[in-house]
């Protein structure tokens, strides 16, 4: 009983938003792996999530997720609270010379047709990114020699305070697949301005079909997997080097790497996270020593490989 008393999660602020204990995350993921989360909280909106976080113990740590298409969540799941956008997080609109909002819980796909029925270019490669813009803004997310980098005009955040955060394209500190911001840890995106050009719907139109045709035929699209594994080390292609290093479709336990795209990692027979991660270390191992390239895992991995224990649950919480 006194261990119950003691938990940080009896004493969290109080939310108009849902408020979860021991969550399954795997069913919020594309890999669909991974332990719960010990809490997981769906905010109402801003300002539901700015009392949230001013009113949350300082030491808890805060996890946010967007779609789960870059995500693999351990077996072990996820310490402190964890946070998913909802639909009033997920607002679209075009803002007159060539801008566009977008809410963090927005899909980039549907970002890319809204920018395309207003007539504004430039964010047409949204279309083949399967995420939600808040990855987006955090991944620099990107396709087809685009990214967010060259689109963004600025992103907004709350910080682990609840205060509201602006920051310019050049404050996101942009690199390959990486941004500075999301490194501070602190920050949750809320949403991002966008400046496109003035453009023809019809031909921003086409141009988004164009991509959604070729990603249909290159990437393995409706199987359970996490995108690119790797990122692209400087002068080669992460899938080719998978490739000849021989780990194309070959199984580890319920994982693989994928026989269309081989730098696309696979739960294709109830793969556990373990399995994945495992998979995706024998493969840089590997790598390694055949041609001296040392790959980076471009999917995030988050949480814990074992079960958290309840003695440790008591050392970190509230009181
Ligand atoms: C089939 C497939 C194809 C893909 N193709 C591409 C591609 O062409 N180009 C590309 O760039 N990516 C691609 N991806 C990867 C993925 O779609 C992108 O990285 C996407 O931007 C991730 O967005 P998400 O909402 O799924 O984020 P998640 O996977 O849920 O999270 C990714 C990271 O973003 C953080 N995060 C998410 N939302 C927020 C927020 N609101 N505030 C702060 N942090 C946040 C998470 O903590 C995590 O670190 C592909 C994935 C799949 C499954």
């Amino acid at each position: 009983m006194s261990e119950v008393l003691s938990d940080w999660r009896d004493t969290l602020p109080a939310v108009r938003g849902k408020i979860a204990r021991d969550a399954e995350l795997a069913p919020f993921t594309w890999l669909r792996v991974g332990g719960p989360a010990e809490v997981l909280f769906l905010p109402e909106d801003e300002a539901d999530l700015s009392v949230f976080l001013k009113g949350l113990d300082a030491s808890v740590p805060v996890t946010v997720i967007g779609v789960g298409s870059n995500l693999l969540v351990r077996d072990g799941g996820i310490r402190g609270v964890v946070i998913r956008l909802g639909k009033n997080f997920a607002k679209v609109e075009a803002r007159g010379e060539a801008r566009i909002y977008a809410g963090a819980a927005a899909l980039d796909a549907n970002v890319a047709k809204v920018a395309a029925q207003n007539g504004i270019g430039g964010l047409e490669f949204y279309r083949g990114v399967p995420g939600s813009i808040g990855g987006a803004i955090v991944m620099n997310a990107g396709c087809y020699a685009s990214e967010t980098k060259d689109v963004l005009f600025e992103a907004y955040a709350l910080n682990r305070q609840g205060e509201r955060v602006v920051l310019s394209n050049r404050e996101m500190g942009y690199s390959y697949r990486h941004s500075d911001a999301a490194d501070r840890g602190d920050l949750i995106f809320v949403g991002a301005l966008y400046q496109g050009t003035d453009d023809d719907p019809f031909e921003v139109t086409k141009r988004m079909e164009a991509i959604t045709e070729r990603r249909e035929k290159s990437q393995p699209i409706r199987d359970k997997t996490g995108g690119s594994t790797f990122k692209n080390p400087a002068g080669h292609s992460a899938w080719e080097l998978v490739d000849k290093a021989g780990w194309r479709g070959k199984p580890f336990g319920g994982a693989k790497f994928s026989d269309l795209h081989a730098n696309f990692l696979i739960n294709f027979d109830n793969a556990t996270a373990a399995d994945l991660e495992n998979l995706g270390e024998a493969v840089r191992a590997d790598v390694k020593g055949k041609f001296g390239v040392e790959l980076q895992w471009e999917v995030k991995r988050l949480g814990e490989t074992s079960p958290l224990p309840l003695g440790e649950r008591k050392a970190q919480g509230a009181g």
